[in-house]
C-alpha cells in the first residue's frame, strides 16, 4: 500500500551541456523551496546512466566528487519533500529502471488520482516496485508497454495516467519532457545564453532555476505538451485530447518563488496584487501593516500600499532553522514558532496591527503567531489572509493536510477568528484572487478554495481513488 500521496517536488533537466549535471545541481538549489526532504541527479555519458540519491539538502546532498561523477551532457534531477508518510530513502528520485531497450531515469512532480489503481494492476501482472511513490507507477507502464518505440510506450504509459505530472525522463541520448493536459504544475523550457553551449536546452519547474545558470526563458511545456530533446534537436508532440486547463492558482498564493515568473506572470506582483486588492475588501483602521514572513511579504507590501498605512516588520525571521533543535525540558511558550519568528516590542509596543500572511491552513501557527505579537504590546490584532478559506485538500501535488485537518473546512471565519484570536480576520474572496487575470477564472484550479476538483468525478476510477484518499487520509 502507498505510504505517500502527495508530494511538492521540484524538476530539473539539461540537455546537450557539458556540465549538464553542474547546471542541474545549481537549477535543483535554486528550486530548493520545492522539496527539502531529499534530492537525486541522474546524467548520461551516452554509455550509461549514472546515479546519485539521498536524503537532504541539494546542498548537503552534492558534493564535488559526486557531481564530478556524475559525468555526460545530459543530465535530469529532482527535489522532494513530503510531510506525510514516511519518508525513505526508497522514494528519492529520479527513479532509474532497465527496460528492453536500455536504462530510463524519471523525475515527477505531482501526483496522479490513480495511482493506488494502477499499482494494483501492474503488481497484479507481476510489476515489483521499489518504492511507495506513484510516479514508479509511470515508469512501469512504459516498461511493459508492448509499443515498440519508446515514445510509443510513453504515450501509451500516460494515457493511462490520470491527474497532475510534470515529467522529465532520461534515457542515454535523449531527454523528454511531459505535462499533463490540465497543466497543474509548472513546467518551462529554456536555452543557454553563451554562444559556446548553444543549443543546450534546460527544463525546469520555474524561471528562477534558468536564472542562476544563464539560460533564457523559451516558453512554457504547455499543458498536453511531450517535448523530445534528441541529437537531431528538439521534438514536439500533443497526443492527448486537450482537458481543460487547471493550473494550480496555490502555486502563486504560496508554493513558488516570489521571483518566477509562473503561467506567463510575475509570481511577486501577483502576490502584491492580491494584497492590494485584499486591502480594498477588507480595510480597518490600524497603525501598520507587517507581513508573516517570508510568505506573507509581497502580499503585506500590496495591502500597505493601497491601504497607505506604513508597513513594518514587527515579525523577523530566522532564516537558518534547521529540521530539528533540542527543546528544552522547562517549557517555553510558543517554542516551535519562537525559534523560527520574533517580534519586535520596539515595532509593536501600543500600536493597532494589521498582520498579513498567505493561508490559515490548520490555524495553529497563526494562534501563536497572534499570542507573540499581543506578549510584544500589539494593542490591536487583525488578521489578513491574501487567498480565500483552505477548505478542502489537494490531490494534484501540494501536501495540504487532511479536510478534517483544515481548520477552515468546519469553521466559520468567526470561529476560526475566535480560536487564532484576532481581533478581526478576514481572507481575501474568490472573485478577488481572480482580479490580477481581468477576473478570468478558466484556466486554473482553486479546487483547495472552492472543493471544485477539476478532474471529473463521474470517471469511476477517479471516484474510488479520491475515496481511497480520504479514507486513509482520516486514518
Ligand atoms: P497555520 O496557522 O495554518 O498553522 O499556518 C499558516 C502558515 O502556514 C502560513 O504562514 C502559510 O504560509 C503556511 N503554509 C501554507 N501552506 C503551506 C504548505 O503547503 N506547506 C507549508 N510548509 N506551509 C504552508
Ligand atoms: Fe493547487 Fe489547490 Fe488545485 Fe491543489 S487543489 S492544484 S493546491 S489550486
Ligand atoms: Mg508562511
Amino acid at each position: 500500500m502507498q505510504d505517500k500521496f502527495h508530494e511538492e517536488c521540484a524538476v530539473m533537466g539539461v540537455y546537450g551541456h557539458p556540465e549538464a549535471a553542474n547546471m542541474v545541481y545549481l537549477g535543483l538549489y535554486a528550486l530548493q523551496h520545492r522539496g527539502q526532504e531529499s534530492s537525486g541527479i541522474v546524467s548520461s555519458d551516452g554509455k550509461g546512466l549514472i546515479s546519485h540519491r539521498q536524503m537532504g539538502l541539494v546542498a548537503d546532498v552534492f558534493k564535488e566528487d559526486v557531481i564530478k561523477r556524475l559525468e555526460g551532457p545530459h543530465a535530469i534531477g529532482h527535489n522532494r519533500y513530503s510531510t506525510t508518510g514516511q519518508s525513505h530513502l526508497k522514494n528519492a528520485q529520479p527513479f532509474v529502471v532497465e527496460y528492453s531497450q536500455g536504462p530510463i531515469a524519471i523525475s515527477h512532480n505531482g501526483n496522479l488520482v490513480n495511482g493506488t489503481l494502477l499499482r494494483d494492476e501492474l503488481e497484479q501482472a507481476g510489476s515489483i516496485f521499489q518504492s511507495t511513490s506513484d510516479t514508479e507507477v509511470i515508469i512501469h507502464l512504459i516498461a511493459t508497454s508492448r509499443e515498440t518505440t519508446l515514445m510509443g510506450r510513453i504515450i501509451e504509459a500516460l494515457a493511462r495516467a490520470r491527474g497532475a505530472y510534470s515529467l522529465l525522463f532520461l534515457t542515454l541520448d535523449r531527454m523528454i519532457a511531459a505535462r499533463d493536459p490540465f497543466g497543474f504544475r509548472p513546467l518551462v523550457l529554456g536555452k543557454f545564453k553563451d554562444a559556446k553551449n548553444h543549443g543546450a536546452h534546460v527544463v525546469a519547474s520555474e524561471t528562477c532555476a534558468l536564472d542562476l545558470i544563464e539560460a533564457d526563458y523559451v516558453r512554457d511545456v504547455e499543458p498536453g505538451e511531450i517535448i523530445t530533446f534528441g541529437a537531431d534537436g528538439m521534438e514536439s508532440l500533443k497526443p492527448f485530447p486537450p482537458a481543460p486547463h487547471a493550473k494550480c492558482i496555490f502555486e502563486y498564493i504560496y508554493f513558488a518563488r516570489p521571483d518566477s515568473n509562473l503561467f506567463g506572470h510575475n509570481v511577486y506582483q501577483v502576490r502584491k496584487a492580491l494584497g492590494r486588492q485584499l486591502a480594498r475588501e477588507s480595510g480597518v483602521e490600524a497603525d501598520l501593516v507587517t507581513p508573516v514572513p517570508d510568505s506573507g511579504v509581497p502580499a503585506a507590501i500590496g495591502y500597505a500600499e493601497e491601504s497607505r498605512i506604513p508597513l513594518e516588520f514587527g515579525l523577523i525571521r530566522n532564516h537558518y532553522v534547521g529540521r530539528t533543535f533540542i527543546e528544552p525540558s522547562q517549557s517555553i511558550r510558543h517554542f516551535g514558532v519562537k525559534i523560527k519568528l520574533n517580534a519586535q516590542k520596539e515595532v509593536l509596543n501600543g500600536k493597532r496591527v494589521i498582520v498579513v500572511d498567505d493561508s490559515i491552513v490548520r490555524g495553529t501557527t497563526s494562534r501563536k503567531i497572534i499570542r507573540m505579537l499581543r506578549d510584544a504590546g500589539a494593542k490591536e490584532v487583525h488578521m489578513r489572509i491574501s487567498s480565500p478559506a483552505t477548505i478542502s485538500p489537494c490531490y494534484y501535488g501540494i501536501d495540504t493536510p487532511t479536510r478534517s485537518e483544515l481548520i477552515a473546512s468546519s469553521n466559520s471565519v468567526e470561529e476560526i477568528r475566535r480560536f487564532i484570536d484576532a481581533d478581526t480576520l478576514a481572507y481575501l474572496s474568490r472573485e478577488g484572487m481572480y482580479t490580477y487575470f481581468d477576473g478570468q477564472k478558466q484556466g486554473f484550479c482553486d479546487a483547495c478554495f472552492s472543493g471544485n476538483y477539476p478532474v471529473h468525478f463521474e470517471d469511476e476510477g477517479h471516484t474510488r481513488q479520491l475515496h481511497l484518499f480520504d479514507a486513509l487520509e482520516r486514518s
